[in-house]
This record gives structure tokens, sequence and C-alpha cells, in this order.
């Protein structure tokens, strides 16, 4: 029979390993190949005002902030110029495209 303390250990264990493998996954920016990828998807395109981007003015933004649980996934990015994503913040804002 397994003792209640045995038990707690198990979970202790577990909880720790979710929360470092979330770390791990979880990551706060997106990778520079996430960001060329979303930039395709955009059609080189702010998805906000439409300007012209490049790797160079191309803010990868997290449509669900990162603040609020989003994810660093390409599913839940968006290409955005440096001003329309320093106007955003830390809204959620899901672009039409
Ligand atoms: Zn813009």
């Amino acid at each position: 029979m397994v003792q209640p303390q045995q038990l707690d250990a198990k979970i202790k264990i577990q909880y720790t390993y979710s929360k470092v493998h979330l770390y791990k996954t979880m990551r706060r920016c997106f990778s520079q190949s996430q960001k060329l990828h979303l930039l395709r998807l955009a059609g080189y395109r702010c998805q906000n005002c439409g300007i012209p981007l490049t790797p160079n003015n191309t803010a990868a933004d997290h449509r669900i902030p990162y603040s609020k649980q989003g994810a660093t996934q390409v599913w839940n990015g968006q290409a955005l110029c440096m001003q329309c994503n320093a106007k955003k913040g830390d809204q959620i804002v899901i672009s039409n495209q």
C-alpha cells in the first residue's frame, strides 16, 4: 500500500517536472526561424497596418500575449511592424489574416 508521504513525493516530482517542461517549451520570444515563418505567412506585410516588412523591421508578436499564457508557437504568432507591436502592448488583438 502506498503511504501518504510517498504519494506526496511522487506528486512533487511530477509537478517539478511539468514546471521545468513548461519552462523549456514556453519561451518568451519567438525564435528566428519562427519569426521568418510568421513573416512568410503574413506575406511580408504588417498584419495590422499592412506596411512592407523585412526580417529587420518585423516584430514576432503573440496574438494571445505571453503574459496571458499565450504560447510561443507559430499558431499564436503574427508579424507586426515595430510601431504596431509597440502600440499593441499586452492587448489581445487577432488580425483578420
Ligand atoms: Zn504595422
